[in-house]
Formats: structure tokens, sequence, C-alpha cells
């Protein structure tokens, strides 16, 4: 399942630099979660990254995106090949 962020979020800035994916942004009141770039860091990590740094516990799964770890790997994958093809892009 991709996590999210609830709005007991204190915007402390801390989990952004931690995302392997990109996937955290400040949204319009507290940072956010893209569900298509959060893999659970399957690929990267062992742990969520953002949920080892958050000083207060406000990252939970996501009951609306439900996902098994092969469809986080899945989506790990397709993250990983797109960012070599605009890297590919990038130097041609
Ligand atoms: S679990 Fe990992 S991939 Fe998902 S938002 Fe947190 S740091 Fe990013
Ligand atoms: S680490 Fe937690 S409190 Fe800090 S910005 Fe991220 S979600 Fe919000």
């Amino acid at each position: 399942m991709a996590l999210m962020i609830t709005s007991e979020c204190i915007n402390c800035d801390v989990c952004e630099p931690e995302c392997p994916n990109q996937a955290i942004s400040m949204g319009d009141e507290f940072y956010v979660i893209d569900p298509a770039r959060c893999t659970e860091c399957v690929g990267h990590f062992d742990e969520p990254q953002c949920v080892q740094v958050c000083p207060v516990e406000c990252i939970p799964v996501s009951p609306d995106h439900p996902e098994t770890r092969e469809q986080l790997q899945a989506k790990y994958e397709q993250l990983v090949g797109a960012g070599a093809v605009r890297q590919r892009l990038r130097v041609g």
C-alpha cells in the first residue's frame, strides 16, 4: 500500500529529502505523498524511510491504495525504468 500523511503533520520537512522516489511534496496545508510514486520504499530500503524519520508518527498506510508487495515491486521497476529513459533522453 502507498503511505499517506495525516493532518498531524507539523511540516518539519525531514521526510521529503529521504524519499527515494520523490513521492513527497508540500501540499496545501501539510506534506502529501503521491500514491503513484510511493512503493513503501520497496526496491530501495527494507523500511519506509519517511516513517523512520517522522517525529510525530503521522504516516500510516493508505487504505485507499491496497497493493501487494509484488505490485509495489512492479511500481518501483516502472519508476526506475522511467527514470532511466529520462536519463537517456537528457544524455541524447
Ligand atoms: S514509504 Fe518510501 S517511497 Fe513511500 S513516501 Fe515514504 S519514503 Fe517515499
Ligand atoms: S516528517 Fe512527518 S511531520 Fe515532518 S513533514 Fe514529514 S510527515 Fe510531516
